[in-house]
């Protein structure tokens, strides 16, 4: 098996095209690791995402350093992956916010269903949802192929 490193474009293809990764944060020198959608705005450098006020976002609040790990898996010869290093930061419903807030409903609507399941965790309480991004400040990928 020969594996490769994927080209800065080649991991932005991948991002651009998938929408579940699973997000990566920590506090307290505890990781927590959780799946998630989001969606890549390549122009901007950040990805986007919509959430409940749960474990994850408090965690973030506290230590905006967190990581996404996105695959493309056929099968254990044949993958590619791309792990992200990045800032979390909160996009609030404000005057200020409303061009990035705007952008990534955008990019949200361009998914079906793009509320769920994370509007779906919190059915039936009064928890409020918040979009964030998360500022891409490194990016690597890899490709394993079987010849
Ligand atoms: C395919 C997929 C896509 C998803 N997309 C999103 C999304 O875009 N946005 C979003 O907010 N959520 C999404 N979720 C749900 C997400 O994985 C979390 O379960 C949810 O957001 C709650 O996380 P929290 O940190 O707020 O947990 P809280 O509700 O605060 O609960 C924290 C506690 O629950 C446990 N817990 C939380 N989530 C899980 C889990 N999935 N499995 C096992 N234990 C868990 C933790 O260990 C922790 O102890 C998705 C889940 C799946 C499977």
């Amino acid at each position: 098996m020969l594996i490769q490193d994927l080209t800065p474009q080649e991991c932005a293809d991948i991002l651009r095209r998938t929408n579940l990764g699973r997000l990566g944060c920590a506090r307290d020198g505890q990781p927590y690791v959780v799946p998630i959608h989001f969606s890549f705005d390549q122009d901007r450098g950040c990805v986007y995402s919509f959430s409940g006020v749960g474990q994850k976002i408090s965690w973030m609040r506290e230590n905006p350093r967190v990581c996404l790990e996105v695959d493309d898996i056929t099968n254990k010869n044949h993958w590619q992956t791309v792990i992200l290093f990045g800032r979390f930061e909160e996009i609030h419903d404000s005057p200020e916010e409303g061009e990035a807030r705007q952008r990534a409903e955008e990019l949200f609507q361009q998914r079906p269903e793009w509320w769920l399941p994370a509007a779906a965790a919190t059915a039936g309480s009064r928890v409020r949802h918040i979009v964030y991004r998360i500022h891409v400040e490194e990016v690597t990928g890899r490709r394993a192929a079987r010849a």
